[in-house]
């Protein structure tokens, strides 16, 4: 099931082929501030909850600093849904696969997708309480017809990218979700 893409050498191989697309994207446009020259400064990441061994890759998040007033650029990311340490992915999928489980049976998704329970109730929170009031999700909604149930996300949004038994729809959930993992709409970040 849903889990297995987490042992999905290929799965994050993907992904961080997407990564390296939006960050050659955003490098080759250069400084917004001053249109200066781009230069590479990753910031380190520790990402946590894949099942399979991850490239050194996994171990940054795409950034740069310009060459001439040192201002960050960071471009979005499919792997990094803001968590520091969970990937997008593990994050999406726990809280998914936690609409409608039993408490004890939550038990058993945290203890398998190594997150503490109070983490997954804390992302929980945050789908339900954060995410529907992003200007992200207020201007996205209304695409959505008939409307995505906000009380059951995000397991309601993420059917709504799912084609027949494929795995594909992942990246394209988290490529529609990646808005939320820029500057200007970090609140992914802010959810602790
Ligand atoms: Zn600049």
């Amino acid at each position: 099931m849903c889990q297995s893409i987490l042992q999905s050498t290929a799965f994050f191989s993907f992904l961080l082929g997407i990564d390296q697309d939006l960050a050659r994207e955003a490098g080759a446009a250069g400084c917004r501030g001053c249109g200066g020259r781009l230069l590479q400064a990753c910031y380190p990441r520790k990402p946590r909850g894949a099942q399979c061994p991850l490239g050194p890759a996994y171990r940054q998040r795409f950034s740069f600093c310009c060459a001439t007033c040192r201002r960050r650029t960071t471009p979005c990311s499919v792997r990094f849904l803001g968590r520091r340490v969970y990937l997008g992915v593990v994050m999406t999928l726990a809280c998914a696969l936690r609409a409608g489980v039993s408490l004890r049976r939550a038990g058993v998704l945290t203890a398998s997708l190594q997150v503490p329970l109070r983490t997954l109730q804390r992302w929980r929170r945050w789908w339900l309480e954060d995410f529907v009031k992003t200007p992200f999700w207020r201007g996205q909604r209304a695409l959505f017809m008939p409307p995505v149930e906000e009380c059951s996300l995000p397991e309601s949004l993420r059917s709504r990218f799912q084609a027949e038994g494929d795995w594909e729809h992942w990246p394209r959930l988290l490529r529609f979700l990646t808005p939320l993992t820029s500057r200007t709409a970090n609140t992914f970040v802010g959810g602790r």
